[in-house]
Order: structure tokens, then sequence, then C-alpha cells
């Protein structure tokens, strides 16, 4: 026996009474069958209904093969019970939203610019449809104002049931999937679909239709979009996010885009004046550290903790200071790991690489180069760094 679907001729009704008809325990998972149920089963791309039935809570609904719909609940009822069941309505409303949303909305691109809605995912966050070719930003931004127009004009959204032949005289946007009797859904006088969903029974229910963001890929596009009481929480987590951002920058939001810009090219600016000045600055702090190098087998050692000096300016600096023969240099900076440069003359036999990553396996932390430099971040303080190359450079 097939259950009898009240969501089909009244997608308001959020309680009902039934009598179960079956029930069982199956992988687990307890399921009932009632003679009818306003329970919407998980199918055409919108989720299942939540609520209660009895005692019980509903947690999935099943619309399997045979046309019944099987309600997975906590709480397992017994065959011929007469039960109460109650669905959770803010979560029905917020589909009926999205779903009646993207009727109009696949409508709109259909009508305005011929393109076709290929697939419809509801998640739980945003609702997505797939066309069927790549759409210019210029007709998104025709097709939702389109929408919204229908939407605020208010028009009826009526379910009723026809016969495949009787269907193939009337202008669907879609072929239909299935045969047999069809419920078809009408938004007045502009979509006609096939669709087992349940929907609002006026577009003004949907209050809004937003497209969030979109995408073009082989061919095609996926539109997201979010209606109702969803593009009402968008609106709040963006604005939030842009009154953080205007406060943090002080300037009006419209501005926020451009000052970001702005900030990037001066912190790239800095940047290169900072690695200027290092090299000036490298010169002499070098020529130092050479006048009061140690031996080490014979070379010119500096061993170093250099403060105040990151990766990059260690570098520079390792650079300038075995730039005259004969020396290695081994520079330690601040940070967790501390960053660490080795480097050698032209003239000194060494593998600065191979040494980095010995000390990488012995202190921990990695790094790499070639045999005249090689950096890394080693996690241990400068001091010890600094032992172990003397001890591994004798
Ligand atoms: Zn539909």
């Amino acid at each position: 026996m097939k259950t009898r679907r009240l969501y089909y001729t009244d997608s308001l009704q959020r309680e009902f009474d039934a009598t179960v008809v079956s029930s069982e325990v199956a992988d687990g998972r307890a399921t009932v069958v009632l003679d009818q149920t306003a329970f919407y089963p998980t199918s055409g791309g919108q989720p299942f209904d939540t609520g209660r039935l009895g005692e019980g809570r509903v947690v999935d609904v099943i619309d399997d093969d045979a046309g019944e719909v099987r309600h997975v609940v906590d709480t397992l009822l017994a065959p011929g019970a007469r039960v109460h069941g109650t669905i959770d309505w803010p979560r029905r409303l917020d589909h009926m939203q999205q779903h009646t949303g993207q009727h109009v909305l696949s409508a709109a691109f259909d009508r305005l610019h011929g393109v076709r809605t290929v697939s419809f995912h509801l998640g739980s966050d945003t609702a997505t449809i797939d066309l069927a070719r790549e759409v210019t930003p210029a007709e998104i931004a025709r097709a939702e104002a389109e929408a919204n127009r229908v939407v605020w004009e208010d028009r009826s959204v009526t379910v009723r049931f026809a016969t495949d032949d009787e269907v193939s005289q009337l202008p669907l946007r879609k072929e239909p999937v299935r045969s047999g009797l069809l419920r078809l859904v009408e938004v007045q006088e502009f979509d006609l679909s096939a669709c087992g969903g349940t929907h609002v029974p006026a577009t003004g229910m949907i209050g809004i239709i937003a497209v969030a963001a979109w995408e073009r890929f082989k061919g095609a596009s996926r539109v997201t979009f979010v209606c109702g009481g969803r593009a009402l929480r968008a609106y709040g987590q963006l604005r939030d996010a842009m009154v953080a951002a205007s406060r943090a920058l002080s300037v009006a939001a419209p501005d926020v885009g451009a000052t970001v810009e702005r900030l990037q090219a001066d912190a790239k600016e800095l940047g290169r004046t900072i690695r200027r000045l290092q090299d000036e600055v490298a010169v002499g702090r070098a020529a130092n550290l050479r006048a009061g190098a140690e031996d080490i087998a014979g070379r010119l050692g500096v061993l170093r903790h250099e403060p105040g000096w990151d990766a990059a300016g260690l570098k520079t600096l390792a650079s300038a200071i075995v730039r005259e023969p004969g020396t290695i240099a081994v520079l330690v900076g601040d940070g967790t790991p501390a960053p660490v440069v080795i480097a050698r003359s032209a003239d000194v036999n060494f593998d600065a690489a191979e040494w980095m990553k010995q000390a990488a396996g012995s202190l921990g932390g990695r790094g790499g180069g070639r045999p005249e430099l090689a950096q890394g971040g080693l996690g241990v303080s400068p001091e010890r760094v600094l032992a172990y190359a003397k001890d591994t450079l004798k």
C-alpha cells in the first residue's frame, strides 16, 4: 500500500494523525510506515523533514521503491497504533522558500536567456542550480531581478495532477523524468514544472531570492543562491564582516576593497625598502663580523646569533660575509623555530646543504639549500645551534 502524502496537496499542514501500517528494525535503524504522512522524504533535490512521531523523533525520511514513505525514528511504534505527527516547521519553511525560489529563478533564466536548469541541489546553508551553458554576470543580474519581481508580485503557486497525455500538450519548462500521473507545480503565468516537492502557496512567502556566488565550468554554470530567511542570515553575516573590516581600516564600507589593495601595495613597497636597507647594512656588518672571526679548522669561522634579522636578512648577511675567501658563516636569528643560515666562500670545500640536513636531523627542524648556502628552521635556542656548529665544523 502506498503512503498517502498529505504534503502533496497541503504543504502548510504541520500536524496530522495516522495509523502505523508496519514497522521494522533494519541495519540498526527503526523505520515506520504510516497510512498517511505530512513528512517529506528526500527526493528531487529537497532534503527530508524532521519532527516528532508520537513520543519519538523522526531523524530521516526515505522514499522507497514501492512508493512508501519510511520514517526513520528513535522510538519504534507497533503496527496498528494511532500516532500524532508534527513536522519541524522552521526547517520545512526554509526548504519551501529555497525550492519555490529555485523554480522562479530557473524559470527566469529560461524565459530571459533561454538557459535550461540541469540540476538543483538544496544544501544546509545554500542551494545551487546547474545551468546548461556559461552565463555572464549581466545575465545573472537580470535573471535575479526578474525572479524578485515575480516574488514581490506575490503570484499564486498551485499544484495539480495530470496524465502523460495531458502533460505532452502543456508547456513544461523541463521534460518530466517520470511517467504516469504527474504532479505539476505552477507559478501563476510564469512557470510550469513537474515536481514532487513542497512549495509555498504564493511567491511572496519566498521573501527574496539573492544570488550569492557563481562559477563557470565545462560550458556550464553553477549558481549559488539564498532565499527568504537564509538571505536575511547571509546579509547579516556579510554586514558583520563588512562592519569589522571598515572599522579596522577606518574607511566606509564601499571603500574597503580599494583600501586593502592600497595597503597590499604599500606592504610590497615596504618589503622592497627593507630588503634594500638590509643589503646596505649587511655590507658594513659583514666586515665587522669577519674582523672578529674565529679559527675553525684553518678557516675563518663566523658563528653568530644575530637578533633582529629575519631569514631573508640573514641570507643577505651570510652572503656578504663569505664574499671574501676562506670563510664559513653560521647565522641564527630569533624565532620558533630559529631561522638558521649557513654559507661558505667559493674556495672552501664544504657542503652547506648536507650540514643543514644533518643539523635538522640532530636538533629537530627542517632545512635545505645548495652546497654553498643553505637555510632552515631549527627547533632549539640560538646558543644550542651555535654550539652544535662549533662541534661539527671542526
Ligand atoms: Zn521542484
